[in-house]
């Protein structure tokens, strides 16, 4: 793959122009196809003749599909402080700051979404005490499969909200990491906070 710079020029097939013409890669913002948002500052190919983007070269691909990621929507929820607490204390007995608490989540409904912990098991842990509180905090996460991988639990588990969904991930995570602490889960989490760290 030849890697272009700023101030490259190409012969390219215009759309707008409805014909081949010479273009310039410049850094420009790109409105995404969808409309859904504009990706800043990207390198691409402008028509010299009519001054719209012609090409989007591949090496632009990994620096749109970043900035992409961070504009998709979060899923959140708010649950009860003590739940936070729990996710805190599960991230510090996995030798992780608090900072790893959205990627244990994430592992969690990965593993979920994919059966390797049995989504049924929800339900049951959001009858227990510790499902009770005001929920004032905020749990918020990002990434390019988690909405997915949410729903598909949320229909498995049969739970009808991502609030409750989130809640049942802490208990989870409480029951495996803190009460029983699953010798198997725990290292396999170890050696994605070394990966991570
Ligand atoms: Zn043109």
């Amino acid at each position: 793959m030849k890697i272009l710079k700023e101030g490259d020029t190409k012969k390219v097939a215009c759309e707008r122009c409805g014909c081949f013409q010479n273009a310039t890669f410049k850094l420009r913002d790109v409105p995404v196809s969808d409309g859904s948002g504009l990706v800043k500052n990207i390198l691409v190919g402008v028509c010299d003749a009519c001054d719209t983007v012609a090409v989007i070269p591949h090496q632009s691909t990994p620096a749109i599909k970043t900035q992409l990621d961070k504009q998709r929507k979060a899923v959140e929820g708010r649950v009860p402080s003590h739940l936070i607490d729990i996710l805190n204390l599960a991230s510090d007995k996995l030798g992780a700051q608090t900072d790893f608490v959205p990627s244990l989540i994430k592992y969690y409904i990965h593993a979920l979404s994919k059966n390797v912990i049995a989504p049924t098991e929800l339900p049951v842990l959001l009858e227990s005490e510790l499902a009770k509180g005001r929920a004032n905090k905020r749990i918020s996460l990002k990434g390019r499969y988690i909405a997915e991988e949410v729903e598909r639990v949320k229909a498995s588990a049969h739970i009808g909200s991502t609030t409750e969904l989130l809640k049942g991930v802490v208990l989870k995570i409480n029951d495996e990491i803190l009460v029983h602490q699953k010798q198997d889960r725990i290292k396999e989490l170890e050696n994605l906070v070394a990966a991570t760290a």
